[in-house]
């Protein structure tokens, strides 16, 4: 009998939906009905390969996971008396050239200080543990011994049992036919049994979740595509209990399976399956293998174990699995629909993070917030242009591939590229710009020198040969005038009576003073945690011009519209209307006064300033501000004079020495002044206090805002134990990128958020979240420890600071 009501239906009987299931009715919503088309793991999950893997991310949310799941997956047998099947035999994973050794030296480094337990092993140690292995050309393995292999609907079906225990109910055969709305929010489920009414629906529907999520108008860009693994007949003598070996460069991964082996692979152009749709009846299903397509990377990959060629391929398999734009998951409230959740597109890693993501979803959903940094998996970092067929048939080629490939810090992905372009591509592609990926626009990243073509991708850990062009640019910020086309940038009008009490509100610092300042600020949740990080322009009494990262984006608007829902504040997305040119430098107000009849002066147009100025036919918004630490504006110029506004300052230009800056210059200049970058050294798990922010907040102003309860009792409880600090390394020559973990006298203490090169300050540097084991993270913790940073496996002697290192007066914005 289908229930007329439930508190929350699941859609989706895979290993995810089980396990949200299985944890919203642990966590105590036990009026959960799970709804399963066909039979519970029909889709992708019944033919994982079920390895349990631990090591290998540098996100601190997926290794925490991971963890949870294998802990999840050997304690589930206990309580249910359904096995998963999880067998800790070991995990290797190799690495034969010196790119991949640098890789997994780091990440190995920053996992350890996750608590997993990853050892680097010699080629010896490989072969004793994985003895078919051939390792002539392996440099290095990393192990990690409690990490193996579990069977995917073992763990499937004990989660659905866990679940029914807890008093879900789970319902095979009856497909969610639609989603019915209350205006902007879930109101109920369609079956062809009839609906059921509900207050949250979690959209778990693995390779069907977008065709389902469009029904509703929810944007979910994942695609299926083709995933492979062979089976070889028994091999004479297999040794009992073998390890999981990967060998990304070759392509594959080998485990036991009945007396052979199993030989998955992650081939580096892969093929989108079914682009026009996932066919509604498509149940324990498989796809025809393309050998053509597959032969090469076959015999790479099973050349690494030359015992795997003398026998027999029992089974070569295909099926569907999911892949999104950027292979992280798509994970959370749906920007479209209220408690609309969405937990889908694994990515190939649906088993070993299932566990853990079925317990974040059930507290985000409980608790109306997570407890874990999401803003890497957020539904709302994507955006509705990627779920065209071309999109999803363009980008997929790349995603599943990139799960093997060398994880460079200089990648960017390649396809599905030039769908978005500010009005001024031409004119920097013309200067010699590199573009990268920026949320889907085209950024440009660095200049090549005047006359030269930038090159194609450089794939390093090392300094790049536009090392130096990046220094210069650098350099121009800091003594010259650059410009730096920001387009990208996320821009919203916000007007109506309302519009400055409520923008107040959900700012922590005081943005509806007078007319004509720009005001940086937070938005906080009611735990005082950090939701947004942008700044706030008051244009007139009651319009407002709100700007946020490419990468907030649909966080931000969907922040500010349930807010403002039902009062007199309307929101606009006016990102496309306006390009957006930065001019800074010591030399910008020289610049830009000799094209403006405006008095720039420091007395005429302080800093914080907002202004409206003319600049040859256009009018153009003018606000002094900076994201770089030094004078200088933003240019807001409808989009239509763009050009003709950057061929005024670039003719203007020659006489103050005008050069263009890219990306790599906005990072390495806002990383040396200490500016926070939302998603990347500061989210959703921050208070806005321990992200050293606590300068924004105005706990002053008339009427409070959202969050400030739980600022005034962080303060109460006296000095911050944990807190962003910035670290830059004293030796110039290593280079640092994410996840290098910090020591203090030797202890670790954090790791780096995010990192970038001080050209001014003359070696890597970066922000990391300090933990102090109880102890307050103040200056004189700071100054009285001796700090290190540790770069694959190598200790550097480092500064660490709480104020910024350049320019801790702000002096040089303000002259
Ligand atoms: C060859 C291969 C090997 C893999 N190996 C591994 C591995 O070793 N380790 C690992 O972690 N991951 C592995 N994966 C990935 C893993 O299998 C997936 O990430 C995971 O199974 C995804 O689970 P899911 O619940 O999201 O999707 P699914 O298992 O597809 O579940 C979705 C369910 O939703 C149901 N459904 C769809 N639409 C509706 C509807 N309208 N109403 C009701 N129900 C609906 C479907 O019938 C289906 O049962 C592998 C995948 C493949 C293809």
């Amino acid at each position: 009998m289908l229930p007329k009501r439930a508190r929350v239906v699941v859609v989706g009987g895979g290993v995810i939906g089980c396990s949200v299931a299985y944890h919203l009715a642990h966590m105590g919503w036990k009026d959960v009905v799970l709804l399963e088309r066909d039979r519970l793991t029909s889709g992708t999950t019944w033919h994982a390969a079920g390895l349990i893997v631990t090591f290998g991310s540098t996100s601190e949310t997926s290794t925490e996971m991971r963890k949870y799941t294998r802990d999840l997956y050997t304690r589930l047998e206990a309580e249910t008396g359904l096995g998963t099947g999880f067998k800790p035999v070991g995990f290797i994973e190799v690495a034969i050239d010196e790119d991949r050794l640098e890789e997994y030296r780091r990440v190995s480094a920053f996992n350890r200080y996750c608590g997993v337990d990853v050892h680097e092993i010699s080629p010896r140690e490989v072969k004793e543990l994985f003895p078919l292995a051939r390792v002539d050309d392996v440099l290095a393995g990393f192990y990690v011994k409690e990490d193996g292999q579990a069977n995917p609907v073992d763990v499937t079906m004990a989660l659905a049992k866990g679940a029914r225990m807890q008093g879900a109910t789970i319902l095979e055969g009856v497909p969610a036919t639609g989603i019915i709305k209350k205006g902007r929010a879930v109101a109920g489920v369609s079956t062809p049994l009839g609906d059921i009414e509900c207050e949250y629906v979690v959209n778990c529907a693995g390779m069907w979740a977008r065709q389902l999520g469009a029904k509703a108008g929810v944007t979910i860009p994942l695609q299926a595509a083709e995933h492979y693994y062979l089976i070889t007949d028994k091999i004479p003598d297999l040794p009992k209990s073998l390890p999981v070996l990967e060998d990304p460069a070759s392509h594959g991964y080998f485990r036991e399976e009945v007396g052979g082996l199993m030989i998955g692979l992650f081939e580096p152009i892969c093929a989108p399956w079914k682009v026009g749709g996932i066919p509604e009846d498509f149940s324990f299903g498989e796809i025809a293998p393309d050998w053509d397509r597959m032969g090469g990377y076959v015999e790479r990959a099973m050349s690494r174990i030359p015992a795997s060629l003398e026998v027999g391929v029992r089974k070569f398999f295909c099926g569907p699995e999911s892949f999104t734009p950027d292979l992280a998951p798509v994970v959370g409230e749906s920007p479209e629909v209220k408690n609309y959740f969405v937990a889908a597109g694994l990515n190939s890693i649906g088993i070993l993070t299932g566990g853990g993501l079925g317990r974040v979803m059930a507290h985000w959903i409980i608790d109306g917030r997570p407890d874990v940094d999401v803003t890497g998996m957020n539904i709302d970092r994507l955006h509705a242009y990627q779920t065209t067929p071309e999109y999803r048939r363009t980008r997929t080629v790349e995603s599943l591939g990139m799960v093997y490939q060398c994880h460079y810090p200089t990648r960017s992905m390649q396809t599905a590229r030039g769908a978005k372009r500010s009005a001024i591509h031409d004119r920097l592609a013309a200067k010699g710009a590199y573009f990268k990926d920026v949320s889907g626009w085209e950024g440009a990243d660095w200049y090549a020198p005047s006359g030269e073509a930038p090159k194609e991708q450089e794939l390093t850990w090392k300094r790049p040969t536009w090392f130096p062009y990046w220094a210069d640019e650098h350099k121009a910020t800091r003594e010259g005038v650059i410009l730096m086309d920001m387009s990208f940038m996320s821009k919203f009008l916000v007007e109506g009576r309302d519009a400055g009490r409520i923008l107040n509100f959900i700012s922590a610092n005081d943005v509806d003073g007078r007319a004509g300042m720009i005001t940086y600020t937070q938005w906080l949740d009611e735990l005082g945690k950090l939701q947004a990080d942008l700044t706030v322009t008051k244009l007139d009494d009651d319009r407002y011009w709100v700007v946020a990262s490419d990468t907030a984006h649909r966080h931000v608007l969907t922040w500010m519209r349930r807010h403002m829902e039902g009062s007199h504040a309307h929101v606009a997305d006016v990102t496309s209307g306006w390009a957006q040119i930065n001019i800074q430098g010591p030399r910008s107000r020289e610049l830009l006064q000799s094209l403006t009849s405006e008095d720039l002066s420091n007395e005429a147009f302080p800093f914080r300033t907002a202004r409206e100025i003319d600049i040859g036919f256009a009018r153009v918004l003018c606000v002094r501000i900076t994201y770089l630490g030094e004078l200088g504006y933003e240019l807001y110029i409808p989009t239509e004079q763009a050009v003709h506004v950057y061929e005024r300052i670039v003719e203007a230009g020659a006489d103050f020495g005008l050069r263009h800056a890219g990306l790599k210059a906005l990072a390495s200049l806002r990383m040396e002044k200490g500016y926070r970058d939302y998603g990347h050294d500061i989210d959703n798990t921050d208070s806005v206090l321990e992200a050293g922010l606590g300068f924004a907040v105005d706990l002053k102003k008339p009427g409070g805002f959202l969050g400030k309860e739980a600022v005034l009792a962080k303060k109460a409880e006296g000095p911050l134990k944990r807190r962003i600090v910035q670290v830059l390394c004293k030796d110039p020559e290593p280079l640092m990128f994410h996840a290098e973990v910090v020591r203090r006298d030797g202890k670790p203490v954090g790791y780096v958020r995010a990192a970038s090169y001080g050209h001014t300050l003359g070696g890597a540097v970066g922000l990391a979240m300090i933990e102090g084991g109880g102890a307050p993270v103040d200056a004189k913790f700071v100054e009285s420890g001796t700090w290190e940073v540790e770069i694959a496996d190598k200790r550097y002697p480092a500064v660490a600071s709480i104020k910024p290192l350049f320019d801790p007066g702000n002096e040089k914005i303000k002259r």
